[in-house]
Order: C-alpha cells, then structure tokens, then sequence
C-alpha cells in the first residue's frame, strides 16, 4: 500500500504524513496522525471511506478539535476532517439544511440572517456542526439535539443514509450517532421570529461567554457536569483552581476549564485531569467524569 499514490493523487490537498494534531485541536496539543485527510467534497470522502475498507485502516472522523485531546504519540491510522468540504447552509421553509463542517456561530448568524430563530445558543461554541451534534453541545439553557430534524451519514461501507425522528436520540452530552459513520449534513428545525431579538441575544451570550471563559487554548469545559451541580463549582470549591503541572494549568477563571499556558503536552493535562478527580473524589466522594475525548497513544 502506498496511500500518497494510491490515494493521495485522487485528493485535492493530497494526503499528509504524520501531521501533527497540535495544529488541529484547539487545547494546541498532540502528537502526529499517521494520515490526515481533508477530502474537498462528498466523492473525495467517498473515495478516502473505500480506501479505508480495503485496507482495514482505522480512521477517526474530527471536526474542529474543540473537544478532543490527542494523546502526545498521536493517532494510528487515516484522521479525516471534513470541514472545509461541507460547510453551507441553505434555508427550505422554516428549517436549515446545513454541512456538518459549518461552524456553529456560523450558523446561528446564518439563520439570524436568513430570517429564522432558535439557535442563539450556538453562538460562540468554537465547535462544528457535526462535532456539535454528536456531543450534543449545548449552552444557556439550549442544546443542539432539539433542533435536529434528520441527518445524513456516509458508513463505513460507504453508503450514504439518511436517519430522523426515532433514529436518532440525544441526551446531556451525547448522541447516539457517535460511532454509526461520518455526519455530512443535517436539517434543523427552527422557526420565524424577532430577529433583532436573536441578535441582541447573541450579543449578550458572547458578552457572557467572555466574561466566564479563560483566553488560553483549552477544550471548554473537561468534565461533565452533575445533576443540579456545576463541574466547575465542585472543583472551585476542592481548592484546585490555579493548580498545574507543566504547562496545563486549571484555570483561574473558570475551575472546569484547563488551560495550555504555553509549553502543555497532551500527559500534562492528562495528569491533572487524574489530579482534579483524585482531589475531587477525596473530597466530596464525588467521581467526575471527562466531557472530553481522550484519544491516540501515549509516547
Ligand atoms: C472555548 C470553548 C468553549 C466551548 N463551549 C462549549 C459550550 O458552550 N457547549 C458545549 O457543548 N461545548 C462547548 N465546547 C466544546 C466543543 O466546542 C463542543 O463539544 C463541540 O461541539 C465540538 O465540535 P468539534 O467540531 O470541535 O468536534 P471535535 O472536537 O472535532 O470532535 C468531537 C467528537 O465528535 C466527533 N465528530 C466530529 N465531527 C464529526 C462528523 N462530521 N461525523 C461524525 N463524528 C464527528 C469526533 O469523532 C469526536 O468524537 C467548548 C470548547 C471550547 C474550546
């Protein structure tokens, strides 16, 4: 097998080698992906999916990065990010259809613009639809998953399907897509409203988001929250704020976030993620759980 010629010929951006995922993830850490692939269109992703079938390779589907933590000996076998490829959003009715690559504040000022409302609480999530829609990300009271009306999907057969209603369920965090292909669009629900409203909206979510979120790289928030008490409150209050190893601090300004101070690995974080939750659960008996994707081989 060579895949630069077997298949890289085929891709207009070809294929890169050993790419390190530090440039993709926005806690600006890990270490290489054997293959990273950015197909240019739905033929391409159709191409890099049989490609990948025949070979038995493993292959990890990103979008932005902005939940995932890539261990520092990075990722074995194809990384395919499809963002750039299916970004788009189009109004039929009172709903969007939209690429799973379209990035989330796109989107909520595309359907601002395109006279639609429902979907001011994606403003500022640095994620992309797809990502979005398989960690059912949420913020200010709303979450993704109530606006999905259906999906489309290539398998790893390389099938193209279409899942909606019954099919598809969401729940704090989490969808029962992950694993079940490569999302490449989805219609949402919304209605018509009062779009200076939705846009004053936005403006006080962002304002509010800049207040409570640190400036330095991280993956938002790193634990799942508890019923009826916030991550971040219960780390607050075990005293962990400030607390670092290496260049991964948890951050003075939000205890659930941790943040890359300049110089962190992938282990740096890794650690203090174990420390939080040993000081956690010695504490309060209280047992956190990552909301992060801990993914890849350790060096
Ligand atoms: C500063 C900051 C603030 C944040 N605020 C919020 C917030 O308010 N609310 C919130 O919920 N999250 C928040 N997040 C976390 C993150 O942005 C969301 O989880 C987002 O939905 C992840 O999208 P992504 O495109 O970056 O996905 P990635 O991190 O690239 O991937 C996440 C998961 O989705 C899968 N995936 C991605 N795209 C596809 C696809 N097309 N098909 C199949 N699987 C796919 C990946 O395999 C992985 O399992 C924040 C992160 C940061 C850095």
């Amino acid at each position: 097998m060579n895949i630069e010629q077997e298949l890289g010929r085929k891709l207009k951006e070809g294929v890169k080698v050993n790419e390190p995922m530090s440039l993709h993830t926005s806690w600006q850490v890990g270490g290489p992906a054997d293959y990273y692939l950015c197909p240019a269109d739905l033929d391409e992703l159709l191409e890099i999916v049989r490609y990948r079938k025949k070979y038995d390779l493993p292959l990890y589907v990103m979008g932005n990065g902005t939940n995932l933590l890539v261990r520092d000996g990075g990722i074995r076998g194809m990384v395919v990010n499809i963002s750039s490829a299916f970004c788009y959003v189009n109004r039929e009715d009172e709903a969007l259809v939209a690429g799973a690559g379209t990035p989330m504040t796109y989107l909520a000022r595309s359907a601002a613009e395109k006279g639609l409302v429902g979907l001011e609480f994606c403003i500022g999530i640095p994620g992309s639809l797809g990502g979005a829609i398989i960690m059912n990300a949420g913020s200010f009271g709303g979450y993704i998953g109530e606006r999905i009306q259906s999906v489309k999907l290539v398998t790893c057969d390389a099938e193209i399907i279409n899942l909606a209603g019954d099919e598809l369920s969401f729940s704090y965090r989490t969808s029962n897509l992950l694993g079940r292909g490569i999302l490449i669009e989805a219609v949402l629900q919304l209605k018509q409203g009062d779009i200076e409203e939705s846009l004053q909206m936005m403006e006080h979510f962002l304002s509010e988001r800049e207040k409570r979120h640190p400036d330095l790289p991280s993956a938002g928030s790193v634990f799942r929250n508890m019923p009826g008490q916030p991550a971040g409150k219960i780390i607050e209050e075990t005293g962990c704020k400030g607390m670092k190893i290496g260049g991964a601090e948890v951050s003075c300004k939000h205890a659930n976030f941790i943040v890359n101070t300049g110089k962190a690995t992938a282990a740096d974080i890794i650690e203090l993620i174990e420390q939080v939750k040993k000081m956690v659960k010695e504490d309060c008996g209280i047992e956190l759980q990552p909301e992060v994707k801990i993914i890849g081989e350790e060096s």
